[in-house]
């Protein structure tokens, strides 16, 4: 029988070769690729790895705006207009709750995210402290982003028992001048290889839609690969208003946000596993906003969501993302024995609705 083009999507992919950016490319547009047979596709990669499980990570925005940079996709950056709730680091006793909450609700992965350009060595010392207390209480995997990081406290966040270090690429180095000024593509390069030096895992990630090209995707998606990352956030891009990317500006000529369909969201994601195969691919912010009604085909390239939210965006409740994941056939993986239980909790029960006369007789109303 002949091998089609699907079919060696899965083989190439499991066999570790590399995409042609021109096989990357017809994933991403071409229309004679099916959506449907692609995603199949990108589904045996991840059963092979990740069988039915999806991994379920919350997020605590730890310190919220107050951040000198200007990255443009960000509401909590300097030169955004967004009308936040800023604070600064939250009190130890409140993150601990949080770590305690994330734990019983059954997340898998708790994320301390800070905002700012990076930590100073007084903060790194306080944040190793935090980080202990919480691996000490709940067994619960800590992931830790904290903007840019040299190997000297990389290695102190290593030793009080960080497992990852988040730090996304965001996008392409030729197209990040277009997103952000006061830092480069470079210095966050520099950051993952100073949590590798350590020997940290590294979580890093892409956010589709901030006008970028095709193949800044998949020059992102191919930088991430060689960087060997254990886990990768696909974001798709939240137009907030008020970040520097969604309103267009005239002087600096940014370019506007990509419109974004369920269709290529979900060949993004297909792509992102065929490179990046034994990676937990998260679908994160933006899930809701573009996937829509397509959202539950993301379970199969992706195999971790978010529960709860994004940083400073509302996401659909934890129980109805923990109902489509049950409905469509997978598992949630846990750190908490019970959690399982909770989860089941957590499912809403709904009654039926009866039709009111009104809407039945609509015209007997009047
Ligand atoms: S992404 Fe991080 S570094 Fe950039 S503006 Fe937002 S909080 Fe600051």
């Amino acid at each position: 029988m002949e091998t089609t083009f699907y079919q060696e999507l899965t083989t190439n992919s499991l066999q570790g070769e590399v995409l042609s950016d021109a096989c990357c490319e017809k994933i991403l547009t071409g229309s004679e690729v099916e959506l449907l047979p692609l995603l199949d596709a990108a589904y045996q990669v991840r059963k092979t790895y990740f069988r039915n499980e999806v991994q379920l990570h919350i997020l605590n925005n730890a310190q919220n705006g107050y951040c000198p940079e200007d990255c443009g996709y960000c509401a909590q950056a300097s030169s955004a207009t967004t009308n936040i709730e800023a604070y600064p680091l939250k009190p130890d006793a409140e993150i601990l709750e949080e770590a305690k909450r994330a734990y019983a609700s059954g997340a898998y992965r708790y994320c301390i995210v800070m905002s700012g350009r990076g930590p100073s060595p007084k903060r790194v010392a306080h944040l190793a402290e935090l980080i202990h207390t919480v691996k000490a209480h709940y067994p619960i995997e800590v992931c830790l982003s904290a903007g840019l990081i040299d190997v000297a406290s990389a290695h102190i966040l290593k030793e009080a028992g960080l497992d990852r270090l988040n730090h996304n690429l965001n996008t392409s180095e030729a197209h990040y001048p277009n997103i952000c000024s006061t830092h480069t593509y470079q210095d966050r390069m520099e950051t993952l290889q100073a949590a590798q030096t350590v020997g940290l895992a590294c979580c890093s990630g892409v956010i589709v839609g901030m006008g970028e090209g095709t193949d800044d995707l998949i020059k992102v998606a191919k930088a991430l690969r060689q960087l060997e990352v254990a886990s990768l956030p696909v974001n798709f891009f939240l137009p907030i208003s008020g970040t520097q990317l969604s309103e267009f500006d005239t002087e600096t000529q940014r370019r506007m946000p990509t419109t974004l369909t369920p269709d290529y969201c979900l060949r993004v994601l297909c792509l992102y596993r065929f490179l990046n195969p034994q990676a937990e691919i998260r679908v994160a912010a933006g899930r809701e906003h573009h996937l829509r009604s397509m959202e539950v085909m993301a379970l199969y390239p992706a195999n971790s969501m978010f529960v709860d939210g994004y940083l400073n965006a509302e996401g659909s409740a934890a129980s109805r993302t923990l109902e489509m994941i049950r409905d469509a056939g997978f598992t949630v993986k846990t750190n908490a024995e019970d959690a399982g239980q909770l989860n089941q909790d957590e499912i809403e029960k709904r009654d039926v609705l009866l039709k009111e006369l009104k809407v039945l007789r609509p015209r007997m109303e009047s």
